[in-house]
């Protein structure tokens, strides 16, 4: 039987020290951080996945977001006694099962989130737009247009924490804040592409000591942010370390180096306004410094499909088709889904079943977005010809924007080990992509999308190929589960 003694039962010390943990953080990629509601409902008149927003209609930041990083942050045996938890004994579980009720346990967080606020930037959140690919067609998928809203690079967090002590200097609160200085914080969905980077910049710590009249006098005529004023104390300073915590390790040991040999079009979704014609240009995905981009939900969609493609095809493991004609999906069980993660099947409004806890699980792979550097913008004119007339159809002519004569840099990052074949599989994929066998981006049907390698990713890349193929050719087909090695 486990004990349901709760040690961390904080009571509020009628005379104690009450400590506040200010931290400032800054966003540096987009993050994007849903409304709870939009995993429910879906409305064709807003993005499928809105920020989420305070009663002003501005966005906000659930606290969850961020305490939800920072517990993952801290090691496993110490989550529970930081930041609480509720749960049940698998026991009382069992009796729940069974309909009879559980014992449900309640430990009190020693440490406490008073809020969060959140800068924007002079930028609007931005809409950003992803398709799934299609295999077979190489074009999108009609139905799986899904759009988020994001909050844009720059935008500044404040977490403000309390902790209640007995004595000034407190072993908790110097755990805490050694915590806060080597956190890697990531904020939001979309982990796996590249959203909710983000650098802390400061933590301030401000000690309360009721005992004392100053103390006193503080607590009761300050509240909110200003309970941290001029006597608190910088406990960390981006400024005065060497940099963040460091990022994930790239899989392959180092960054995938590409140009571009034709065009590229990642279409953001958007046209311009062209007065007197049908419609403007349909308009490449740009970031928040409108330079062409290429977004980590594109390389992940595209790697993933080759993956599946080539494991399938070599007969190796019982890897699922995450993108089937019509129906994205993914089983949740192979390796593919271990090391891309997987996500629940779109619901319908008429699915009346209660929704998941959890969308799916996340990958350990991690796939950034590339800004492609000097790139020529050009806008491409199209005629669309008349498959039964051989002419061009009336009034379809169409154009869109292409970025040419570019280099992109692919950072992939894990945080877990990858299978070995997956990681065979995507040494592969990629050398189909530097050979030009794999496009990327729209239109690769006429001709778009073709990659080239940089020098070096091409070396490496034929000094990699061999290895993947024999770690392809020398798999047996699994009974169990595929082996959990990785190197880094
Ligand atoms: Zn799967």
């Amino acid at each position: 039987m486990t004990t349901h003694a709760t040690a961390a039962h904080t009571t509020n010390h009628a005379m104690g020290v009450i400590h506040i943990l200010q931290a400032d953080l800054e966003l540096t990629g987009p993050a994007a951080v849903a409304a709870p509601e939009a995993h429910t409902v879906a409305s064709s008149l807003r993005p499928d996945l809105p920020l989420a927003r305070d009663g002003w209609g501005n966005p906000c930041l659930p606290a969850t977001s961020l305490t939800g990083s920072l517990r993952h942050h801290a090691a496993p045996h110490r989550r529970r006694a930081l930041f609480g938890d509720v749960y049940k004994t698998p026991a009382a579980k069992q009796q729940d099962d069974d309909g009879d009720g559980g014992e449900t346990i309640a430990i009190a967080s020693p440490v406490r989130v008073l809020g969060t606020r959140l800068t924007l930037p002079d930028a609007p959140p931005a809409e950003r737009r992803r398709t799934a690919v299609d295999r077979h067609r190489a074009a999108a998928l009609a139905t799986s247009l899904h759009s988020r809203e994001l909050l844009p690079p720059g935008t500044e967090l404040t977490l403000w924490l309390r902790i209640d002590t007995t004595a000034t200097s407190s072993p908790l609160v110097d755990e805490v804040i050694a915590l806060l200085a080597a956190w890697r914080p990531r904020i939001g969905g979309g982990r796996t592409t590249g959203y909710g980077r983000a650098e802390l910049i400061t933590v301030r710590h401000r000690t309360i000591d009721l005992t004392t009249p100053d103390g006193l006098r503080h607590w009761l005529t300050h509240g909110g942010p200003a309970l941290v004023d001029d006597h608190a104390t910088v406990v960390h300073d981006r400024a005065q370390t060497a940099g963040g915590a460091p990022d994930e390790p790239h899989l392959f040991g180092r960054a995938l180096h590409f140009r571009i040999a034709d065009a590229l079009h990642i279409g953001s979704g958007t046209r311009t306004e062209r007065p007197g014609r049908r419609s403007g240009p349909a308009q490449i995905l740009r970031d928040h410094e409108n330079t062409p981009l290429v977004p980590g939900t594109t390389w992940k969609g595209l790697l993933r499909a080759r993956v599946e493609f080539i494991l399938r095809s070599t007969g190796i493991g019982d890897v699922c088709a995450s993108v089937r004609d019509g129906a994205p999906g993914s089983c949740g069980t192979c390796m593919v889904c271990e090391a891309f993660g997987f996500s629940e099947r779109p619901r319908t409004p008429a699915d009346s079943t209660p929704p998941p806890d959890t969308a799916g699980a996340r990958g350990h792979l991690l796939f950034a977005d590339s800004p492609i550097r000097d790139a020529t913008v050009r806008v491409r004119n199209h005629v669309a010809l008349d498959r039964v007339f051989g002419g061009a159809r009336d009034e379809a002519l169409f154009a869109e924007e292409t970025a040419e004569d570019g280099h992109l840099t692919l950072h992939i990052r894990h945080d877990k080990p990858v299978p070995d074949l997956v990681r065979a599989a995507l040494v592969l994929a990629l050398a189909d992509l530097a050979d030009g066998t794999l496009g990327i981006g729209g239109a690769t049907t006429r001709g778009y999308g073709t990659l080239t390698a940089e020098p070096a990713t091409a070396d490496w890349l034929t000094a990699q190929h061999t290895p993947a193929v024999n770690t392809l050719r020398t798999h047996t087909p699994p009974a169990g589960p595929a082996p959990q090695e990785t190197r880094a």
